[in-house]
């Protein structure tokens, strides 16, 4: 008897414990759009949400659960994707910028879950250089892609990147869902469950819709955040992004206004949208503010237009899963690279610490063992995706790993009480391409601390160093800077503790680039000689740029 006990264990530990064969374990299907703002999904209740609503994407929320604090840790599109590939964070595995890529061999999450016996691909945007040779199945676009007629790199008779299929007539996200669609029904090995990344171009700039959304939003007016025409309110940044008297307003962030004389979409949208311009359009014949007015409108249109084809494209995926009965027994994720500045303080693009390219969407579904219609405001990062999505196939995470598996919050929809209670942030590529200076910070749930410390990875190119804190609580859109508030002097030093511990923990010592590092540590402490030393600054940067505007060249990046 007591041997048959004993067979009777065997047997039970066999079925529920690690020994469970891959062909009972769930796919795992992680989609990501590019520059897809959780702002510009209805679910998360956006001014946006009812005038361009996401059923499709929304469903994920309303039979799975919505995360209303992920973050990413690098505000940029191939840093962030280094993340989630390995679980790290950029001081880690390297990827710091849009030069960033993850070689073969350390495509983490392929390869845990190619050894769990999954059959693995990647489809759709990759934009990390390399080949994504650990996948068993890729068919990626070459860099950014393009939006029609597009080509992807597949594996071949040629080395790595010759082999090419093109999709002609055809628009980036109905031919990267077709090819998953033709992975999914054709290509893979069904005896093996699967691990797909499936991951869109759009709506990444400069956004170009499917010709069948040329209409949608035609006659809307988009709504607009109220601070999309406060640059003028000082309150709002700091010395690093306003200049010591304002000097630097129009030099730091591109933007929707002419306020940005190098970069502003009221200056390059005419001649990318026309359709969106009143015919003959010509600027002299309105004012400043219709200018703007022209330029948010043609420029969250296109956006959403976009956004429209990617749910679309979902709807067609989920009806396929549901037909082939996989829908229930597949970990469904959709998220974005990270977030985007849809006109909010009159900024373009991501790379910012501020909320809206901060945040990214993040949505899981599977009934299995997440409840419908769940919610948290948990604080999650990029790195913690991975050892997630391995958490749930039961696949051992790996030590190289440094975030997190939150399957316990998805699952009871409670925080353990180790949870980590901030996220971390670094944005590195120092006045690159949107003239936003580098910065690190903390976000907790009450506080962001930013501290834009103004230099490159030399230590050179310098801006003014500043810092900038937010009460989120009172003040979710970020408008008023209180870090010089005597009020929160107690939130200020506790948060700078928290901030330099956090470094610590994640590594982030500044071993790499030991001058940029000095910058930080000069400013840290911020007293009053840094501060005359940051005016001089920005004087400094303003001559520098107004040389450069007048022809200028801007002096060399070395990194
Ligand atoms: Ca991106």
């Amino acid at each position: 008897m007591k041997n048959l006990h004993f067979l009777f264990l065997c047997v039970i530990c066999v079925i529920c414990g690690q020994n469970l064969s891959a062909a009972d374990k769930p796919n795992v299907l992680y989609m990501m759009s590019d520059d897809h703002a959780a702002h510009a999904i209805s679910a998360y209740g956006s001014r946006l949400a009812e005038i361009a609503p996401t059923p499709n994407i929304d469903r994920l929320a309303h039979e799975g659960m919505l995360f209303e604090n992920a973050f990413c840790t690098n505000s940029i599109c191939s840093p962030s994707r280094a993340c989630v590939l390995t679980g790290q964070y950029a001081h880690t595995n390297g990827a710091y910028d849009l030069g960033g890529k993850v070689e073969p061999g350390k495509q983490m999450l392929a390869i845990e879950f190619g050894k769990a016996g999954y059959d693995t691909a990647m489809i759709g945007k990759w934009h990390l250089k390399v080949e994504p040779a650990d996948f068993n199945y890729y068919c990626v676009l070459p860099g950014q892609g393009k939006y029609h007629d597009p080509e992807f790199r597949v594996r071949g008779d040629q080395p790595w990147p010759r082999n090419l299929i093109k999709k002609d007539g055809m628009h980036s996200s109905d031919a990267i869902t077709d090819i998953t669609l033709e992975w999914l029904k054709e290509g893979r090995d069904k005896t093996k469950p699967f691990f797909l990344m499936h991951h869109y171009k759009a709506p990444h700039d400069y956004f170009d819709n499917a010709p069948r959304y040329e209409s949608y939003l035609r006659d809307v007016d988009i709504p607009e955040p109220e601070s999309l025409w406060n640059s003028h309110d000082p309150r709002f940044g700091s010395i690093a992004t306003r200049g010591h008297d304002d000097e630097l307003v129009p030099h730091i962030g591109t933007s929707i206004g002419d306020r940005n004389p190098r970069r502003s979409y009221s200056k390059d949208l005419p001649g990318k949208y026309p359709a969106e311009y009143p015919e003959n359009y010509d600027p002299a014949d309105h004012s400043k503010e219709e200018i703007k007015r022209l330029a948010y409108n043609a420029y969250l249109k296109k956006f959403l237009r976009c956004v429209k084809g990617v749910d679309d494209n979902l709807g067609r995926l989920f009806a396929h899963l549901e037909e082939s009965g996989e829908m229930d027994n597949t970990v469904i994720i959709y998220t974005g690279d990270q977030g985007f500045m849809l006109g909010e303080h009159d900024y373009q693009d991501k790379r910012w610490m501020y909320e809206e390219s901060m945040r990214m969407p993040f949505l899981i579904r599977y009934p299995a063992s997440i409840k419908a219609g769940r919610r948290t405001d948990a604080i999650i990062e990029n790195v913690d995706y991975g050892p997630t999505m391995l958490d749930f196939a039961g696949i051992k995470i790996p030590d190289s790993v440094q975030g997190k598996s939150f399957k316990a919050i998805c699952e009871t929809g409670e925080e353990p009480a180790d949870w980590k209670k901030a996220a971390y942030y670094r944005y590195w590529m120092h006045m690159a391409h949107h003239d936003n200076p580098g910065h690190v910070g903390i976000r907790t749930k009450e506080h962001k601390l930013i501290f834009y410390y103004g230099a490159n990875y030399d230590g050179g190119y310098r801006t003014p160093p500043g810092w900038e804190l937010y009460n989120l609580k009172k003040d979710p859109h970020e408008t008023v800077n209180e870090y010089d508030n005597p009020e929160y002097a107690p939130v200020v030093k506790r948060l700078k503790q928290q901030l330099a511990e956090l470094r610590a923990e994640v590594g982030d010592t500044g071993e790499d680039y030991p001058e940029v590092e000095k910058v930080i540590q000069e400013f840290w402490d911020y007293d009053a000689a840094d501060r005359e030393k940051a005016k001089k600054l920005s004087q400094a940067f303003l001559a520098t740029r107004t040389g450069e505007l007048a022809g200028n060249k801007k002096p060399g990046k070395k990194k």
